[in-house]
């Protein structure tokens, strides 16, 4: 047996029918999703952020409540950068401010080269200010970048670490002025760090400097003595790379992947299906349905559901067809075009084929398409984070 989750990181959305799951047309996921064990799962705890952190290391198997220390920690594990224990990290966000109104978290999905040359000047140009600060900033991937801070008090590191920076995805079409005086207050150094790039940012996609996300260096345990199971990925997230990084989950490089709807997902499909032998997990992750979410563009998420169903999903059965296997289909959270953000809200799942009816017909499934309201109306709900021994049982 082998075994696939596809993860369309905040494919869902609210429990109306005005959702891109239940707009869009997918035929892939219509056939399989009436022989599917489907339900509901809580993927965010109560009390805890909807990140896709959070919701990730539930779908891993992985508590929430233990593991999530930050997200920052967990992305630039993707890297390979493991910071000093006495460390902060904290993301840094390219992002574009218009007339005091944060414009786009992303600075219009800032293209690699262009992120990775801001990144590589401000090295060089603000190189004296960064070390008398015991600061080091990482590229990371487009908007997604990181500063590791080794503040050297204890205090007001704990300070730091349980302050409340906004995500900037979080305020899109609002003034940025009111939430800037945190950074003055708490830190004043980050502060001048987004005033002192601000020459450097000039003339390119972004124009200002966000920071947020932060937190103490990561561990997780290995999913391989969890599960018994070796594990593959494929994403272009650094949060998702890093959280299989720290869990020994094998990360495959896929070119041309982008985490947008222009994504080489033909590609994702292939090297997972190249790379997962007998009793395997392969993890594909896209991550365009949570963009286009955050933009707030129902068309554009519908197409990235439609992308999900086709080009993913339907290309991977295509694949493995006549082989062994089970597939497990699961957002991390929702993210509500209205919304423009995530939500705690649980999250639709279905497993292809039924494990109880093996997709004869049973109470657990018969839905008709994978979306919210069909979800709802089954009698399954889940914490989870026990999904996952669920699924590879
Ligand atoms: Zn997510
Ligand atoms: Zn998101």
């Amino acid at each position: 047996m082998k075994f696939f989750v596809v993860i369309p990181d905040g494919a869902s959305e609210r429990f109306d029918k005005n959702t891109a799951l239940n707009l869009a047309n997918t035929p892939v996921l219509d056939s399989i999703a009436p022989k599917s064990f489907m339900g509901l799962a809580r993927t965010i705890p109560y009390g805890l952020p909807p990140g896709s952190d959070v919701g990730t290391l539930s779908i891993f198997g992985f508590d929430p409540a233990l593991y999530a220390k930050g997200r920052s920690p967990l992305e630039i594990a993707a890297k390979k950068i493991i910071p000093p224990e006495d460390s902060l990290v904290f993301r840094m966000n390219l992002v574009s401010v218009k007339d005091g109104v944060m414009n786009d978290h992303s600075a219009g999905h800032i293209k690699d080269a262009e992120a990775q040359a801001i990144i590589e000047k401000m090295k060089k140009e603000l190189s004296d200010f960064l070390k008398r600060y015991n600061m080091e900033i990482y590229f990371g991937k487009s908007y997604r970048n990181y500063i590791v801070w080794r503040i050297g008090d204890k205090k007001r590191e704990d300070i730091i670490l349980n302050t409340e920076f906004i995500p900037p995805h979080d305020i899109l079409g609002q003034k940025i002025e009111n939430y800037l005086d945190i950074y003055k207050k708490v830190t004043p150094e980050l502060f001048d760090l987004m005033q002192n790039s601000k020459s450097i940012l000039d003339g390119t996609s972004a124009n200002m400097l966000w920071f947020w996300g932060q937190g103490k260096r990561a561990y997780l345990p290995s999913f391989e003595k969890i599960y018994g199971k070796k594990g593959w990925l494929v994403s272009a997230v650094d949060i998702i790379k890093g959280i299989a990084v720290l869990s020994g989950i094998e990360v495959l490089e896929v070119p041309g992947i982008t985490g947008y709807l222009d994504s080489n997902f033909e590609g994702k499909v292939d090297y997972i299906v190249n790379s997962v032998r007998e009793n395997e997990v392969g993890f594909i992750h896209i991550e365009a349905t949570d963009e286009t979410g955050h933009q707030g563009d129902r068309e554009k998420k519908k197409l990235a559901v439609e992308i999900v169903d086709s080009r993913v999903i339907g290309n991977l059965l295509r694949r493995v067809d006549g082989e062994d296997f089970k597939l497990l289909v699961m957002p991390d959270h929702p993210t509500p075009c209205e919304l423009r953000t995530h939500v705690g809200d649980p999250v639709p799942f279905m497993i292809y084929p039924c494990l109880f009816c093996k997709g004869k017909g049973c109470s657990f499934c018969g839905r008709k398409r994978f979306t919210e309201i069909e979800a709802i109306s089954s009698p399954v709900f889940f914490d989870a984070k026990l999904i996952m021994k669920f699924f590879l049982s």
